[in-house]
C-alpha cells in the first residue's frame, strides 16, 4: 500500500473538512508534467481526498493551572520539515519528565513544561513555514540561485551542509530537564 500526499498552491480555499474527495482528472492535471513515476503513483489512486494546510502563529502559551496541551493541538505546523509528530514526540516526553521532577506542584510541572517546549516547537513552526516558501518558489531563476547554492554547498563542504540541520535534528529531549 502507497500513501500519495502531494501538495498544490491555491489562493482561496473555502471548505472546512477532513474528508472531503478530490476529483481524479483535477489531481491527474495538477501532477502531468511531473516524472512518469509520479504520475503513475497518481494514477492507481481510486480515491483521492484533499484538505487545505494553513500556517498558524505559535501561541504565547498551553497550560491553564492543571491543564495542557501537546502535539498539534498547541503548535500546529506546515509539513514542510516532517516535523510534527517529532514534536509531539518530544513533549510527551519532556512533558513526562517534568511531572516525574515537579509533579507534587502540577501547575508548576506544566510551566516548566510550557518553558522547556515552547521556543523550540516555535522555532520549528518558523522553520517549516520557511521550508514551504523555498519549496514553492516561483521565479525559475530564484529557484536556480537557491538550489544551485544548496547543491554547491553540500558537494563542496559536506559537513558543513548537515551540519546547518543540527538545531533541529540535534535536540536531545531526554536531556532537558535534570
Ligand atoms: C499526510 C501527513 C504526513 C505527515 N508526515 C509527517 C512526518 O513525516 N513526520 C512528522 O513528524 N509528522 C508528520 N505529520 C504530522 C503528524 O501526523 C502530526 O503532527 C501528529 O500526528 C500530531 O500528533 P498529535 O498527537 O498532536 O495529534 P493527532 O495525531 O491529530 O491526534 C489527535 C487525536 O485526537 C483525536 N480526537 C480529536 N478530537 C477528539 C475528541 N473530541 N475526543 C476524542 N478524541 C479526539 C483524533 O481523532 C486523533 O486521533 C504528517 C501529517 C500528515 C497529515
Amino acid at each position: 500500500m502507497v500513501n500519495f500526499v502531494g501538495v498544490t498552491e491555491h489562493n482561496a480555499w473555502k471548505s472546512e473538512s477532513w474528508t472531503e474527495r478530490g476529483e481524479k482528472a483535477q489531481l491527474s492535471a495538477d501532477f502531468a508534467s511531473w516524472h512518469p513515476t509520479v504520475r503513475s503513483i497518481v494514477e492507481a489512486i481510486d480515491e483521492p481526498f484533499r484538505w487545505a494546510l494553513f500556517a498558524r502563529a505559535p501561541l504565547e502559551n498551553w497550560s491553564v493551572g492543571r491543564v495542557t496541551l501537546l502535539g498539534d493541538a498547541c503548535h500546529p505546523m506546515l509539513p514542510y520539515l516532517s516535523q510534527g509528530a517529532v514534536m509531539a514526540i518530544e513533549d510527551g516526553y519532556v512533558l513526562a519528565r517534568c511531572l516525574q521532577a515537579r509533579g507534587a506542584d502540577l501547575p508548576a510541572a506544566l510551566r516548566l513544561y510550557e518553558t522547556l517546549r515552547l521556543a523550540r516547537t516555535t522555532k520549528v513552526q518558523a522553520g517549516a513555514r520557511a521550508a514551504g516558501a523555498r519549496f514553492h518558489l516561483a521565479d525559475p531563476l530564484v529557484r536556480l540561485a537557491t538550489f544551485g547554492r544548496l547543491s554547491l554547498g553540500s558537494r563542496l563542504a559536506p559537513a558543513r551542509a548537515m551540519a546547518a540541520n543540527d538545531w533541529l535534528m540535534g535536540y536531545d529531549a531526554t536531556a532537558q530537564v535534570a
